[in-house]
């Protein structure tokens, strides 16, 4: 249950209906959304709880969602979230190109993607400076030079920036230079790592774990909320199947689901998903047609040298030409997308 509270509330009437609902084991739990308070309990009371509730004269509105994951749910709030990162909006009409290397190698390959990246329309920078590898023998990242190259860029370009936080005791470094946490797949079901991001208050990039449910994914999500943090967008990048054609399966209908269940943003990471380069333009128009708010692209000036993931990156000019191929799908479905 979800309990939004008058603005005129007192502080005391609050701590009441907290014992209130302390007394029937729903835990309850204080979460300021916008300039609202809102007390959460663990599941929806009987009707004899909610009634003595309304009793105490501090209900604006009861919410009693179906959904596990509550503060995400559409039955909680019926317009989608605009979630906003410098000078990029996530969730508003125009379409949020997040476009970057996979891993940041060097200041010259990030500066001359990141530029080309803006020019062609991306309206936020991605890189990866901790890199959660398979093996590890392979390039596990630059670590915090790399940070700072990334801020570095972001001021030479203005573009905001996404990168992945792979443990708690890094949230606080990661913050200092990144406008967007990345919590990769994963992570997505790392608790204590959710629930840091949550604290930090700063957007976060909720990406879909390759064995995640979408059920599972937004009780993810709900963690991040449940600390006030409300600036989280879902990245769909692909779930494990039996086909072996591409690197992941894309499940682009749960962009529609998730479009009717969350009022959270969602992108979609064509690259992960497909692990092929060819494949990413069809699949972002097709992120696009079906609904979703931003898409995710890695890009890199010469991705057959790249340092990691080289099959699935863009060159420059081939990310300027799927920004030219999504215009008129993004305008078919009433968005733009630069
Ligand atoms: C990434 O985006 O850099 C990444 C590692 O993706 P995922 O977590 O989706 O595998
Ligand atoms: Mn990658």
């Amino acid at each position: 249950m979800i309990v939004v509270t008058r603005r005129s509330t007192s502080s005391q009437r609050i701590d009441e209906a907290l014992n209130l609902l302390s007394k029937e084991r729903l835990e309850p739990r204080t979460v300021l959304w916008d300039d609202e308070t809102l007390l959460v309990t663990r599941t929806n009371p009987p009707s004899t709880i909610t009634a003595k509730l309304e009793e105490t004269e501090i209900v604006e509105r009861l919410v009693l969602p179906r959904h596990k994951a509550q503060l995400a749910s559409r039955e909680f709030q019926k317009e989608k979230s605009v979630v906003t990162v410098g000078t990029a909006e996530i969730g508003a009409g125009k379409i949020a190109v997040i476009a970057g290397p996979c891993s940041v190698e060097g200041w010259d390959q990030l500066l001359e993607t990141a530029r080309a990246a803006k020019r062609a329309g991306a309206s936020l920078l991605r890189g990866g400076v901790f890199k959660p590898r398979t093996s590890p023998y392979e390039f596990q990242g630059l670590g915090e030079p790399g940070l700072r190259l990334l801020a570095k860029a972001s001021e030479e370009t203005g573009l905001p920036v996404v990168t992945e936080v792979l443990e708690p005791g890094r949230v606080e470094v990661v913050a200092k230079y990144a406008d967007m946490f990345q919590i990769g797949a994963r992570n997505v079901q790392n608790f204590s790592l959710l629930k840091a991001v949550g604290k930090s208050g700063k957007p976060v990039l909720l990406k879909r774990g390759m064995m995640t449910t979408i059920d599972e994914w937004l009780q993810a999500a709900e963690y991040i909320l449940l600390e006030g943090n409300l600036n989280v967008a879902l990245c769909e990048r692909g779930i494990r199947t039996f086909e072996k054609a591409t690197r992941n399966t894309l499940d682009l209908a749960a962009v529609a689901v998730l479009n009717r269940e969350t009022h959270l943003p969602v992108l979609v990471d064509p690259s992960h998903a497909t692990g092929s380069r060819d494949l990413v333009a069809p699949m972002a128009k097709a992120a696009v047609a079906a609904g979703a708010d931003g898409l995710m692209i890695e890009t890199h000036p010469s991705p057959e040298s790249a340092l990691s993931d080289p099959h699935q990156q863009l060159s420059l000019e081939e990310f300027e030409r799927m920004m030219e191929q999504l215009d008129p799908v993004a305008k078919a479905v009433g968005r733009t997308i630069r």
